[in-house]
């Protein structure tokens, strides 16, 4: 590891020239050409005096200064919308240091050795969406249900037991992984800060004033909205996000009501399967607008490496072979379902054990620091 020291307003800073590298590869290349006009901060709609940015944290990237990047919860608190891309004067582009700066505070708070293997290598995703594939059907060898089904039932083609163990490993793995992600998180963008509270009353009293906020922010993405020029954006992220919890609600009612999965999938006219077609196509509808964006909004402002196409594009078949399932078992087509619910399958089974690792990791991470942003008067 190379590294070094330098003096900054009365402290000494410890630089990691690796750390420089690595965001480097992560899309944050433009920070060299940066000469610290401070436009782009003044420019950033959701940057606000107790946490201003992006300036700050293209420094730190200039710098290398791996503990300034990881105690900021500034990337965070940042919504991509690359207003500040599009203003600066040096072509920096701090909206792809900002992303880049998320990059890593995800690659560190998680298993680094795995996060490595898919984030820096290609191939790594691939294996992982293998080793997923080569487990679901492994599950169906093992259960004697590897063969073509006779009759167009979800439970005839892969067994609850299947299905069950399968969603369970991958969720509590994502879940673990991400529970420590954001835990490691908290703790560094909260080490080096003084309380603002004396006592313990206040400290647990600004707790709860400060949840308010992440409700507002989850359900109306209200600091994304300030991003006026970012408006398609917003509305594709909100039908994306309300699409995904759709889908989610419609899947724990399923497994409550319903924990057999007998006679699933339910009939067209079901409540919950018009929630879950509807949750679908909210899905696809927004994940369209996010892609069209990127071919003409702001967001053709964005480097994107080869893992944010994946995840963007895992998102994208997640909710695309769920119709196409619909669509075929509307139509009565046993086998052309059959093969699209297994695609659809390996596909959510991937999407899940992937997240953590992924731009995904935000749907868990962003709301607690927005919490702890709020509780430490930053916003
Ligand atoms: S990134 Fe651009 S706008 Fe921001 S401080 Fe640097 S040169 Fe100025
Ligand atoms: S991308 Fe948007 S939210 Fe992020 S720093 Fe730039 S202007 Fe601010």
């Amino acid at each position: 590891m190379k590294t070094g020291e330098y003096g900054q307003a009365g402290k000494l800073v410890k630089v990691d020239l690796d750390v420089r590298d690595i965001l480097m590869d992560y899309g944050a290349g433009g920070a060299s050409l940066c000469f610290n006009c401070g436009n782009c901060t003044a420019i950033c709609p959701p940057s606000e005096n107790g946490a201003p940015f992006p300036r700050s944290i293209v420094r730190s990237v200039q710098l290398g200064s791996r503990s300034d990047i990881l105690h900021s919860p500034e990337p965070w608190l940042c919504y991509f919308c690359n207003e500040c891309s599009a203003t600066c004067p040096r072509d920096a582009k701090p909206g792809n240091t900002m992303a880049a700066a998320r990059k890593y505070q995800i690659r560190s708070a998680t298993l680094a050795p795995v996060a490595d293997l898919l984030v820096s290598k290609k191939w790594g995703v691939f294996l992982l969406l293998g080793v997923t594939a080569l487990l679901y059907y492994a599950g169906l060898y093992y259960t004697g249900a590897l063969k073509l089904p006779s009759r167009l039932l979800f439970q005839a083609f892969v067994p609850e037991e299947v299905m069950h163990i399968a969603g369970m490993v991958a969720g509590i793995f994502a879940v673990a992984v991400m529970g420590v992600a954001i835990l490691r998180v908290l703790y560094w963008i909260s080490r080096d800060r003084e309380s603002r509270y004396s006592t313990l009353g206040a400290k647990i009293s600004a707790v709860f004033r400060s949840i308010p906020l992440v409700f507002t922010e989850v359900v109306a993405q209200r600091r994304m909205s300030k991003c006026k020029t970012g408006r398609p954006r917003w509305i594709g992220h909100m039908m994306t996000m309300w699409g995904f919890i759709g889908l989610f609600v419609t899947s724990g009612l399923i497994y409550m009501l319903n924990p057999g999965l007998a006679n699933y999938p339910y009939s067209f006219t079901n409540p919950i399967q018009i929630l879950a077609n509807v949750s679908a196509a909210s899905l696809v509808i927004g994940m369209s607008i996010l892609l069209m964006d990127r071919r003409t909004g702001r967001a053709t402002l964005q480097d994107h490496n080869y893992l944010d196409w994946v995840f963007f594009y895992t998102i994208f078949a997640a909710g695309i072979t769920g119709l196409v399932v619909e669509a075929f078992r509307f139509s009565g087509l046993l086998i052309p379902t059959f093969i699209a619910y297994s695609i659809h399958i390996i596909n959510v089974l991937f999407l899940i054990a992937f997240a953590p690792f992924s731009k995904f990791a935000h749907v868990g991470i962003r709301p607690f620091v927005i919490w702890y942003s709020k509780y430490a008067g930053l916003l």
